[in-house]
């Protein structure tokens, strides 16, 4: 979708990002380091709603030794947590050779991290991978399901893989002893704001029989892609804060959400007044899964939200604003 980064202005000895943060850690928050290496990118890059590619350079295995080298520098003994993310698949031999990917496994084992999050298609979830993190690190390996629903995450998301696909990806992982992440999309170009929430609550049900953890991605307008030109044709909404609060509230087990761009334009959004309170219990609610801290909002856009849900379905989901 996106243009590839332009090399000249690009150190590939440099991640894309390092940040620290708190996450949830067998249901206790605990200290986290978030390492978005700058890889070739995602090798499949047709899904609509994604720019990530534009994150992309041919970056080495001596470029990716040294952005993880870097990032450590941030790394404390607090972070037991270690959430390595490429904008594509960790376990893509093409975008992180093996030689880099275990040379990061056993720096991370040395440091003593009690949990490893990496993202991966569910192509390159094998067996001989999934051992090989298994062996340095307990490993959570998050798959971008976004939809339960094969007609959805084909037609409205372009993803490229199936259910059953992912039920596969689930069991060679849980076999091999491990942990899975599925993160559901919020909203996907082409339905409308109640279908959204239909769909991300039942793909939340589904996805619970084979995940220890679910996340909610709230469907933010990236540069450059489908998404946007629709965005720009006042054809796509990103989704209501109030539509995210449906989904957590009703999805079993435990599911967390970071509301990346609340309050933006391009981000998920209410009216404006309410956004950050919102927002707020959203990231609270994730550390502390605490249903409770949702039931206080109020805002007079709710009754908005409620109306223009109606209105939609009887426009044929052409978002009204
Ligand atoms: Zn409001």
């Amino acid at each position: 979708m996106a243009k590839m980064a332009k090399q000249r202005d690009l150190d590939l000895s440099r991640p894309v990002a390092v940040w620290k943060s708190q996450d949830l850690l067998d249901d206790e928050p605990a200290g986290s380091l978030t390492v978005i290496l700058r890889t070739r990118g995602c090798r499949y890059n047709r899904c609509l709603m994604c720019g990530y590619a534009s994150e992309g350079a041919p970056a080495t295995e001596e470029n990716l030794l040294a952005q993880f080298e870097r990032a450590m520098q941030k790394f404390s003994s607090q972070d037991q947590m270690v959430k390595i993310y490429t904008s594509g698949s960790f376990l893509d031999p093409a975008e992180v050779p093996p030689q880099v990917r275990e040379k990061i496994l056993r720096a991370l084992q040395e440091r003593g991290v009690r949990r490893l999050v990496i993202e991966s298609r569910p192509e390159y979830i094998v067996p001989s991978a999934v051992t090989e993190c298994l062996s340095n690190i307990d490993t959570e390996f998050a798959i971008g399901l976004e939809s339960s629903n094969d007609l959805v995450r084909e037609k409205a998301i372009r993803k490229g893989f199936s259910w059953q696909d992912f039920v596969q990806a689930s069991k060679t992982v849980h076999d091999l002893g491990g942990r899975i992440k599925a993160y559901i999309l919020l909203k996907p170009p082409h339905l409308s704001e109640k279908e959204a929430v239909q769909d991300a609550v039942s793909s939340a049900r589904m996805a619970a029989n084979y995940a220890e953890i679910l996340s909610l991605n709230l469907c933010n307008v990236q540069r450059g892609t489908y998404v946007e030109r629709l965005w720009e044709r006042g054809e796509f909404r990103p989704p209501w804060l109030w539509s995210a609060l449906e989904v957590l509230k009703s999805a079993p087990g435990t599911i967390v959400c970071d509301p990346v761009g609340a309050g933006s334009r391009r981000g998920p959004h209410n009216c404006g007044r309410c956004d950050a309170a919102v927002a707020d219990a959203i990231r609270k609610h994730a550390l502390s899964q605490d249903r409770n801290l949702f039931e206080e909002l109020e805002c007079d856009c709710q009754v908005t939200w409620r109306k223009l849900q109606d209105l939609e379905e009887r426009t044929f989901g052409s978002p009204i604003v």
